[in-house]
């Protein structure tokens, strides 16, 4: 039988970045915010955020996340809050800004950081809290009102957006008119992949302005050194792939919620709803990553990872270890973790991309329940 892989990277081809290429070899301009990059970042923006706000391309979500911490963190203060269902990236870009992670519970619906939870850490930790790390999980609208109020107090706030970029609610792109960071992924495995790449997103047009100059050396204008700067610029041939995507983004978006569709009918037609599956709860629209479901209370995800296996489909269980689980952060602080330590339990992410059609769909969900 022939095995289906759990996903499979769509970069756009050569073909269509070919013309790209060429003004790159003509403008002789490989990096450091060129014109392809300036083009990059002008039509996302107009694009994307109404030409609202203001942006800057980086070499990598890490790396956004990590120089928006360091740009906002409060000084001497010592924890960022975020929840321990994320990708280790969150934590370590945190540690490299010189914190500590304090891990809380998500809420068990939707999945996202628990915004009670959220109040009593804060409570409980006071002028200790450098800075607040939420996580839009697997790609799901985030609500801002809580998080641009938490800013407007002096808690500043940092989005860990990476599989983010095109989710919407009505016409509103996520992090839109955000006074604090926003940062997508365009890693290859992400829906908007060009290989290597990310975005930082923001409001502030001062704090977009430091974020560039920091990721280039902390270098503005002069070769003189003014911030903590190191280099994590998006090369122009990133910037030409990211170009190309751009052109068929739209697309690649209604391919992705087809499949997702396609899972939400076999679900429905086996009723497993009904048996004690879950599925996330989401509002908007969402560049769909992969299908995330809860196997039942009391049943463990790696049995289903296993049978699928024995039928020759590849299934993850994100995030299993969650990050306190993980050896690096064992030793940090976290608040009770009730929600988060059942859906690394229970949680199986099944195979998605963009060709994938819908008998693959229906093997997929019959194996599982087999
Ligand atoms: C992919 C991902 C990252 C890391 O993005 P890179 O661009 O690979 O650095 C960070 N956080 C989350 C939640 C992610 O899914």
């Amino acid at each position: 039988m022939i095995t289906i892989p759990f996903l499979k990277p769509n970069v756009v081809k050569k073909e269509s970045y070919l013309h790209y290429l060429s003004k790159i070899d003509e403008n002789k301009i490989y990096t450091n915010y060129g014109p392809l990059n300036s083009q990059f970042e002008k039509r996302i923006l107009e694009e994307y955020f109404k030409g609202k706000g203001n942006v800057t391309t980086v070499n990598n979500a890490t790396m956004g996340l990590i120089l928006s911490i360091a740009e906002l963190k409060r000084p001497q203060a010592k924890y960022a809050i975020m929840p321990s269902f994320t990708f280790s990236a969150t934590p370590l870009a945190a540690m490299w800004c010189g914190l500590e992670p304090y891990f809380i519970d998500v809420d068990k619906e939707t999945w996202l950081m628990d915004e009670e939870k959220l109040v009593e850490a804060l409570n409980l930790l006071g002028n200790e809290v450098a800075i607040v790390v939420p996580y839009a999980t697997f790609g799901s609208y985030l609500r801002l009102s809580f998080y641009n109020q938490l800013q407007e107090t002096g808690i500043p706030v940092v989005i860990d957006a990476a599989p983010c970029f095109g989710t919407t609610y009505g016409d509103i792109h996520i992090g839109e008119n955000f006074q604090g960071s926003i940062v997508f992924s365009f890693h290859a495995t992400k829906s908007f992949g060009i290989g290597e790449g990310g975005l930082v997103y923001s409001q502030d047009s001062e704090l977009i302005q430091r974020i560039k100059t920091a990721s280039n050396f902390g270098y503005y204008g002069t070769r003189e050194s003014i911030s903590l700067g190191i280099n994590s610029k998006l090369s122009e041939y990133h910037a030409a792939i990211g170009l190309a995507t751009l052109d068929v983004y739209q697309v690649k978006i209604q391919k992705r919620q087809k499949i997702y569709e396609f899972y939400l009918e076999e679900i429905n037609n086996y009723r497993l709803l009904e048996k004690g599956w879950e599925i996330q709860k989401t509002v908007g629209s969402i560049p769909y990553q992969f299908f995330a479901i809860l196997c039942p209370k009391g049943k463990k995800n790696r049995k289903y990872v296993e049978k699928l296996e024995k039928s020759s489909i590849m299934a993850v269980s994100y995030y299993n270890p969650s990050c306190h689980q993980q050896h690096q952060f064992q030793n940090y602080l976290h608040s009770e973790l009730t929600v988060t330590n059942e859906l690394t339990d229970r949680i199986l992410c099944l195979p998605f991309w963009e060709d994938m059609n819908n008998s693959i769909v229906k093997r997929v969900i019959k194996a599982l329940i087999s």
